[in-house]
């Protein structure tokens, strides 16, 4: 086979996989060990062997998960649309690096585009802005902007003999803040994560107490994160109350829109969520989630920036990548990236944005967040389920009503095995997370292939299964066995504990 004939082929392959990805069961599901022997990792003689490596493409295919199917309401992603997808093919068979004009120049005009089109729409003024590989990557961004603002000498001195820097994020707030304070040299000491009301929201007169603390300490608080829809619950902080303590302390604000922000898209969401979004000092979204481009796609932007990501970003001799001549009159954008290779994530933005256009976004996060709305309506109206925490956006966090009898720990591997059950089944595929001490499913609606009919058959599903799961305990005497050792660690709890404390209900009922 000659390489157009490869090409040729592996389009047939993948017309094959795109003509059927949204039937059957969403994922074949198979045990590591079955999928090890399976994938034949250590087979020899592959050298040369298109047959041998278009098998395990479509192995890939079979075996993997079809993150469009309806099924598919686990993560904060799901398919991908079909302009990115594009985008990715053409990106993958152009290969080059985004880091200059030199060795991309369509792509660095399209990254600059968007980024001026995206400050325009947040409202942002003498802005800058970079796409990153993730809203972890632009946090860590974002804090490094705001350290080395509060800490001029930093870049040169490190955080040797400075006073102390404390960030504050929501007690909720997605764990690459934690990550980004230890890259950083804050320490997770120093990130102090704030009191939420019951919704789940930043309560300001908390952050405010905790700032007063580290001030009345001789710390500087240099960094406050509002999250725009927190990973778990979809809370939005206050931004608000927040940039009144901003101007008496003086702090950075970043807005992290990885999940939520997507609101920006629709005028009346952004009204409701994302109120003054324009006076913080940075935000970013991904739109990878929400918004549906493929993954990784998501942007960093800085308010009144004053060529900040030069002064903080920019190091070392790159004299041998970058150039500043007068006939390109375009800055590399490598420059002030945080790697040197880049890949191309402008072009599926790019041509998303240009397809769909800001009210196709719009359009389509209202639909989901209507659907939120039917599918929280619809767990408060069956008398098996019920909501662990009100909806307040985008994320249903509900269960299955354990029997009254049971401890909070059983209820919690009551959850987690009804959400095994459906997974493995193939059925659909839902989050689970810790709300408090309480382990809801995570219900979101990132997929435009689900509907209302979607989600009344996911609901029944679990309803159907919680009552199987309950039935087969009450007739078993060896509950442990029907009841294996949790996948996620059980808080506070030993699984032998829990286990012990199943084994009383399962045989009481
Ligand atoms: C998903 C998420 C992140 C991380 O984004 P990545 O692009 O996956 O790195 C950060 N913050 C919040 C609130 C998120 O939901």
């Amino acid at each position: 086979m000659n390489e157009n004939e490869v090409l040729q082929r592996i389009f047939a392959v993948l017309e094959q996989y795109f003509a059927t990805r949204n039937e059957g069961v969403f994922v074949k599901y198979t045990s590591p060990a079955d999928l090890q022997k399976l994938l034949a990792l250590d087979e020899p003689g592959s050298e040369g062997d298109w047959d041998r490596t278009f098998k395990w493409i479509e192995q890939y295919l079979e075996y993997g998960v079809k993150t469009s199917h309806p099924s598919f309401m686990n993560r904060m992603w799901a398919g991908a649309n079909m302009p990115s997808m594009l985008a990715e093919m053409v990106t993958a068979l152009s290969n080059t690096s985004a880091c200059t004009y030199e060795s991309a120049p369509v792509s660095t005009l399209f990254e600059r585009h968007m980024i001026q089109e995206m400050l325009d729409l947040v409202g942002f003024v003498d802005g800058e802005g970079q796409m990153t590989t993730g809203s972890s990557n632009a946090n860590m961004i974002a804090m490094m902007c705001a350290r080395n603002t509060a800490a001029q000498q930093v870049k040169q001195q490190g955080l040797f003999g400075q006073r102390e820097l404390f960030g504050f994020v929501n007690g909720e707030a997605h764990y690459s803040m934690d990550k980004a304070s230890n890259i950083l040299g804050i320490g997770s000491d120093h990130l102090i994560k704030v009191e939420v009301n019951e919704r789940g929201e930043m309560i300001a007169e908390k952050l405010e107490a905790e700032i007063e603390k580290v001030v009345r300490g001789g710390g500087v608080p240099f960094f406050v994160a509002a999250t725009a829809g927190t990973t778990v619950r979809g809370a939005y902080d206050p931004i608000e109350p927040i940039l009144a303590l901003r101007d008496k302390y003086k702090f950075w604000l970043h807005v992290d829109g990885a999940w939520g922000g997507a609101a920006v898209m629709s005028d009346r969401l952004r009204g409701k969520y994302l109120p003054r979004l324009a006076e913080a000092n940075s935000f970013t979204c991904d739109f990878h989630k929400m918004l549906g481009s493929s993954l990784m796609c998501n942007i960093l932007l800085i308010n009144r920036s004053e060529h900040i990501f030069g002064k903080v970003l920019a190091a070392g001799d790159g004299s041998y990548l970058f150039r500043d001549t007068d006939d390109t009159e375009v800055d590399d954008l490598g420059n002030v990236s945080l790697q040197c290779g880049r890949r191309v994530d402008s072009l599926k933005w790019f041509l998303d944005w240009k397809y769909y256009g800001k009210s196709g976004f719009a359009e389509r996060i209202e639909k989901y967040l209507e659907l939120c709305e039917y599918a929280e309506q619809r767990v408060q109206a069956i008398p098996e389920l019920e909501l662990v925490s009100e909806r307040t956006s985008f994320n249903i966090c509900f269960r299955f009503k354990a029997p009254e009898n049971c401890s909070r720990e059983q209820v919690n591997r009551l959850t987690e095995e009804i959400r095994t059950r459906i997974y493995k089944k193939g059925a659909a595929l839902v989050g689970l997370a810790y709300i408090k001490e309480h382990l809801a499913m995570r219900l979101l609606v990132t997929n435009t292939n689900i509907g209302i009919a979607e989600i009344d058959s996911f609901l029944a599903e679990v309803v159907a299964t919680g009552k199987d799961v309950l039935a087969f305990e009450r007739g078993r005497t060896n509950v442990v066995r029907a009841f294996p050792a949790g996948h996620v660690a059980e808080r506070g709890d030993t699984t032998s504990q829990a286990q012990s404390e199943y084994r009383k209900v399962g045989s009481g009922n």
